[in-house]
C-alpha cells in the first residue's frame, strides 16, 4: 500500500531486497539490499534522520540551531536533506579527498561544506567539526559514537530484513563499516531474533583495521584518541576511517562478528561494474566491495544458503572517481563504427549544405528598435541573445568574469513574445549584421560579431580597447583564453591566437 507522505522524510528506509544470480553459485541464494533507494541515495539517510529526531526528542538540538558533522559525504547529504526539510542550518566538514559530487550535492541542498586537508585524514575532519561546534555552540551529530545511529538501524533496517527473510530465514548477512552504525544496529537484532544468521564484516584488504587485532585507543567520550597504525588510504569511500569507531568496537566486544572478510580494491571496482552490466544494479564502490565479500561467502557456503549483502549507495556519486576512470566521454572505436554505418548526423562527414534562406525584409519599426538599443550611451555593451543558448551563456560568463556590464536582449524571453517582437528584432538584426546567428554583440554601436568574434576580440585585446575608449573598464587579467568559457562540446577547432602553437 502506498500513501502520500507528509514530507520527504517519510520516504527514508523500506529499501528493496533484490536477488542477484550472475556469477553466483547455483545452489545458494544471494540477495542485495539496495540502500540507494533512500531519498538521497544512501544508507546514511537513515542515520541522519535518526540522529536529528533523537536529538529533538531529548532536547539536545534546539529549534533553528545549526547542526555540524564530519562526514565522508553520504551522512552530510542525508543531514542536508533532513536539515532542509526541518529548517536547521547545516555545516559539514569533509576531507578534500572525497568525491566532488558529494560536496556539490550538499551545497545544492543548502549546506556549507568546510574542506579539511586530505593529509589529516578522517581524524582531522572530525577534530575540525568538534572545534567549530565548541566555538559556535552548534549541535555536533557525532555519527561515530552516537547511539542514535545503531538505534535507527535496529528499528528500521533490521526489522525490514526480518520482515523479508523471516526469523532464522537468513544464513549470512554481509556489511562493511564506516561508523559501524549499520553493523551494530542490525547485528544485535539478528543475533537475538535470527541467531543462525552469521554476521560477516568486510573491510579493505590494504587497510584491515579489524583483522589487525591492534587495539584502538579511545578518549573518555568514545572518540578515537589516535589514528590506527594499520590504516592505509583505500578505495572504499565511506568504509574504514583511519580509526576503529567506538560503535565497531562495541560490535566486536559483544562477539557479534562471526567472520572478517578482507576485500581488494580491484575486486570492489569489478563487482560494482558487474552488478551494473549483468544485473542493472547501479551502486557505489563500498557496495561493490560488500558484494565481493558476499560472493566470497557464496562460494564457500553450504548448499541452499541464503546470503544478504548491504549495498550502501548509488553509483552516480562516483563519476569523478576510479569507479568511472575507464568510462570515456568520447565515442570509442566501436561506437564510431556504429555511427559511420549510416550516412547522416556524423562528425566525420559534413552535412549537405542547406539552400540559403531567402532574405526576409525587416520592418522599419524593428530596425529602429535595434538602432535605439545599440546606440544607448548608458549601456554601450549590448548582447542580443537567446535566454538559454550555450553560446550566449558563455558570453555572459566571460562578461561576468571580466566585470563587463552589458544589456542582454533576450529575443526568446517573455518580454519579447507579444506579437513576436523578438522574431521581428531578430530579422532586423540579421539585416544590420549580415549574419542570421545569435548571439550578436555590439559595443558603443559597433558590431563586434557573434560569440567566436567576441572571444577573439577579448583574446587579442580589441574589446578591452573599445571599452576603454568609451570610458568603461574591463578586467581580463587572469581569465585566460576566452574560449574556455564555452562548454567542452562547443569548443571550436580554431585555437585562440595566444594558444596557437
Ligand atoms: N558505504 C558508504 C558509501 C558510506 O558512506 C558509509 C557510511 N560512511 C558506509 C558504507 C558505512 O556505513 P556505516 O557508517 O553505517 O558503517
Amino acid at each position: 500500500m502506498t500513501h502520500p507522505h507528509a514530507n520527504i522524510l517519510g520516504t527514508v528506509g523500506n529499501t528493496p531486497v533484490v536477488r542477484v544470480t550472475h556469477n553466483v553459485p547455483e545452489d545458494v541464494e544471494l540477495y542485495v539490499k539496495l540502500e540507494a533507494f533512500n531519498p538521497m541515495g544512501s544508507v546514511k539517510d537513515r542515520l541522519a534522520l535518526g540522529i536529528i529526531e533523537a536529538a529533538e526528542r531529548d532536547g539536545t538540538l534546539k529549534p533553528g540551531q545549526t547542526v555540524i558533522e564530519a562526514t565522508s559525504g553520504n551522512t552530510g547529504i542525508g543531514l542536508a536533506m533532513v536539515c532542509a526539510a526541518k529548517g536547521y542550518p547545516l555545516v559539514v566538514t569533509m576531507a578534500e579527498s572525497f568525491s566532488v559530487e558529494r560536496r556539490k550535492l550538499m551545497r545544492f541542498l543548502g549546506a556549507r561544506v568546510i574542506l579539511t586537508p586530505a593529509s589529516e585524514k578522517g581524524t582531522g575532519m572530525i577534530a575540525k567539526a568538534r572545534e567549530l561546534a565548541e566555538k559556535h555552540g552548534w549541535f555536533l551529530a557525532r555519527q561515530f559514537e552516537n547511539e542514535a545511529g545503531p538505534d535507527i538501524h535496529s528499528s528500521t533496517t533490521a526489522e525490514e530484513i526480518l520482515a523479508d527473510f523471516g526469523e532464522n530465514g537468513l544464513d549470512y548477512w554481509v556489511s562493511g563499516f564506516g561508523t559501524a552504525g549499520t553493523m551494530k544496529g542490525v547485528a544485535r537484532v539478528l543475533k537475538a531474533r535470527s541467531p543462525r544468521t552469521r554476521i560477516i564484516a568486510a573491510e579493505p584488504d590494504n587497510s584491515a583495521l579489524l583483522s589487525s587485532g591492534v587495539v584502538q585507543p579511545f578518549n573518555d567520550d568514545g572518540s578515537a584518541a589516535a589514528s590506527h597504525p594499520a590504516f592505509r588510504p583505500h578505495l572504499m569511500q565511506g568504509w574504514t576511517p583511519d580509526f576503529i569507531p567506538k560503535l565497531a568496537h562495541d560490535v566486536i566486544k559483544a562477539g557479534h562478528i562471526d567472520e572478517i572478510c578482507p576485500v581488494p580494491g580491484a575486486a570492489a571496482l569489478r563487482c560494482a561494474r558487474d552488478l551494473a552490466r549483468a544485473e542493472g544494479i547501479l551502486c557505489g564502490i563500498s557496495s561493490g566491495a560488500t558484494f565481493a565479500a558476499a560472493l566470497d561467502v557464496a562460494r564457500r557456503a553450504p548448499k541452499g544458503s541464503r546470503i544478504l549483502a548491504m549495498l550502501p549507495d548509488t553509483g552516480e556519486r562516483y563519476l569523478s572517481t576510479p569507479l568511472f576512470a575507464e568510462i570515456e566521454e568520447a565515442m570509442n572505436a566501436e561506437e564510431q563504427q556504429i555511427a559511420a554505418s549510416t550516412p547522416r548526423f556524423r562528425f566525420d562527414a559534413a552535412p549537405a549544405a542547406a539552400a540559403p534562406a531567402a532574405p526576409v525584409a525587416a520592418s522599419a519599426e524593428a530596425l529602429a528598435e535595434v538602432q535605439a538599443l545599440i546606440s544607448d550611451p548608458e549601456e554601450p555593451v549590448v548582447l542580443f541573445a537567446l535566454e538559454w543558448c550555450e553560446f550566449c551563456w558563455s558570453v555572459r560568463k566571460l562578461f561576468a568574469a571580466a566585470g563587463i556590464a552589458y544589456r542582454s536582449v533576450d529575443l526568446d524571453g517573455a518580454a519579447y513574445r507579444d506579437g513576436d517582437r523578438g522574431g521581428a528584432i531578430r530579422k532586423a538584426l540579421a539585416q544590420v549584421t549580415g549574419v542570421p546567428t545569435i548571439p550578436q554583440i555590439f559595443v558603443g554601436g559597433t558590431h563586434v560579431g557573434g560569440a567566436t568574434e567576441t572571444f577573439d576580440a577579448v583574446n587579442d585585446g580589441r574589446l578591452q580597447k573599445m571599452l576603454a575608449e568609451l570610458g568603461h573598464a574591463a578586467d581580463t587579467t587572469g581569465i585566460g583564453n576566452a574560449y574556455s568559457f564555452l562548454p567542452a562540446w562547443l569548443h571550436p577547432r580554431k585555437p585562440a591566437p595566444d594558444q596557437a602553437a
